[in-house]
């Protein structure tokens, strides 16, 4: 505490201050090494024989809200060494000081390129300019490309996923390092070739997650054939959960007949009284026409032609031999509606068998009788299938028998054990789904097998026999520790760091700031 502070101490380590002058926006200081002597690039040899001097002019960090330049007084040197090709050589500084050739100090250079990393181009350069930091936009990204760390470690566990350059238009490939968690490499596409060519060159990595889509799974098997594959298991669970969705999608007609055939019934008996209703009306209507124009004394043959009704028709109404020519064969059948109504919600839907079977019954009315209500009773339930608030959508249904099933309410506890009573294919469907995922969660693999034989007879067998077909990744993501999930991460931060650069991203650029980010 308390030391005199020197000029020196304001300039990079090694530089020694001979002079500043400066105005109030800047700040020009002459530094020099304080080395008395240079090491040859070419031999190593120390030399002490300076052979003439040069200006260097190189920007700084700021210095008191002035922007500070060094004018660096830099030695050419000779070398002695005999064996030497070279005769004279410049000064150089430690690269943490002044870079060969730099037009900026090491520790400005640093702060520009974390600047760039963070910000991009141009966010970055309005920043630097508030920091005083004489920076452009395009100086800024090629210190960000120009100092890309490629991670050169080798490579045991990697993670492969694409992401989007632009949504269903472009997409590219991203290659993680599980173990160090970071991302390796950017592809510009997702081809298998370009893929397959980037991990033949990395024969060295061990393990690769990738998620469940062909392209990359094969690119793996022909550039690494020795190495272990790993499904992605978060995807598993996804697609899982999805195959189910599918199932329930599927079975939707059955589904609605079975909601309709316990909840909703006495719904569809007031759907079908109110087509009988209207029918009812309408005829009324027809009748009320008639009558008063007999009554106006207006002969049958006049009525006929003006309201364009039969004859026949015309004539009962006139003498009130028919009030409601329909209605009275409809109402033969009332005795036998609770018979028929059960017949129909066990599935027999056919009038003519249902009319063979309701005249041993003791009904004596026509198979058109029975035809006709059955139509009423078809169309009833075809405008209850429309009324879309009534049947749950295939997605709500999905969930209130899988996750949702501890929670349901009372009404739709009905819905459910109504459609799980009547469609046993389903029940069985959800089970293997549940045991999938409980298979990944508990890691118990010796079930794998198994499970895809038994999975395969149901409604889900599309996605078991995708399995199948991956059996040995999805063996591995059951038991390996390794997943997908970590470069998922990288890709969210990847979609970040493009959209700061407004679409003008290029793949260097990008994978320069995401893996310098680190
Ligand atoms: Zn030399």
């Amino acid at each position: 505490m308390n030391q005199i502070v020197r000029p020196s101490s304001f300039v990079p380590t090694g530089l020694v201050v001979d002079g500043a002058r400066g105005d109030d926006a800047s700040i020009n200081i002459t530094v020099r090494s304080s080395s008395p002597t240079g090491v040859c690039p070419s031999c190593g040899t120390v030399s002490r024989r300076v052979h003439s001097r040069y200006r260097r002019h190189v920007m700084d960090l700021p210095l008191s809200g002035r922007h500070a330049r060094l004018v660096v007084i830099a030695r050419r040197f000779r070398c002695d060494a005999v064996f030497c090709g070279r005769q004279i050589f410049t000064e150089r500084f430690a690269d943490n000081v002044l870079a060969s050739s730099a037009r900026r100090t090491a520790r400005l250079d640093c702060i520009v390129h974390h600047l760039g990393l963070a910000l991009g181009g141009r966010p970055a350069a309005s920043f630097a300019r508030r920091l005083m930091l004489p920076v452009s936009n395009d100086t800024l990204l090629r210190v960000v490309r120009r100092r890309a760390r490629i991670p050169s470690e080798p490579l045991n566990v990697v993670g492969i996923d694409d992401w989007a350059w632009r949504r269903n238009h472009r997409y590219g490939t991203i290659v993680c390092d599980l173990e160090r968690r970071r991302p390796v490499i950017l592809l510009p596409d997702r081809e298998r070739a370009t893929v397959e060519a980037w991990l033949a060159d990395h024969r060295e990595i061990a393990i690769v997650a990738r998620d469940r889509g062909g392209g990359y799974g094969e690119a793996v098997a022909r550039a690494l054939p020795h190495a272990t594959q790993v499904a992605d298991r978060w995807h598993l669970m996804e697609n899982a959960s999805r195959a189910f969705l599918d199932a329930v999608r599927k079975s939707m007609r059955q589904i609605r007949s079975a909601i309709g055939a316990t909840t909703i019934n006495s719904d569809l008996l007031t759907c079908a009284e109110r087509i009988q209703y209207e029918g009812f009306l309408h005829r009324e209507e027809t009748n009320t026409a008639i009558l008063s124009l007999a009554k106006e004394g207006v002969p049958i043959k006049q009525i006929v032609r003006r309201t364009g009704h039969s004859r026949k028709l015309v004539r009962q109404v006139v003498r009130g031999e028919h009030n409601d020519v329909f209605r009275s064969r409809q109402s033969s059948l009332e005795t036998h509606l609770p018979w028929l109504d059960a017949q129909w919600n066990n599935g027999s839907r056919n009038a003519a068998a249902l009319w063979r079977k309701i005249r041993q019954l003791g009904f004596g009315g026509s198979a058109r009788v029975v035809a006709e209500w059955a139509t009423r009773r078809r169309r009833a339930e075809r405008a209850d299938a429309q009324s879309l608030a009534r049947v749950p959508s295939a997605r709500t249904i999905a969930r209130l028998m899988t996750i949702g099933r501890d929670s349901l309410s009372k009404a739709e506890t009905v819905t459910i054990a109504a459609i799980e009573g009547s469609l046993p294919t389903l029940v069985e469907a959800r089970e293997a789904i549940a045991a999938f995922h409980a298979m990944i969660r508990r890691k118990a693999e010796a079930d794998l097998t198994s499970w895809i034989d038994r999975a395969r007879k149901s409604l889900v067998a599309s996605f078991a026999n995708g399995v199948g077909k991956d059996e040995a990744a999805v063996r591995a993501a059951i038991i390996l520790p390794w997943s997908n999930g970590q470069t998922e991460g990288q890709i969210t931060k990847l979609k970040l760091v493009k959209r700061q650069m407004y679409g003008r991203a290029k793949i260097d650029l990008l994978q320069a700031r995401l893996i310098g980010a680190l």
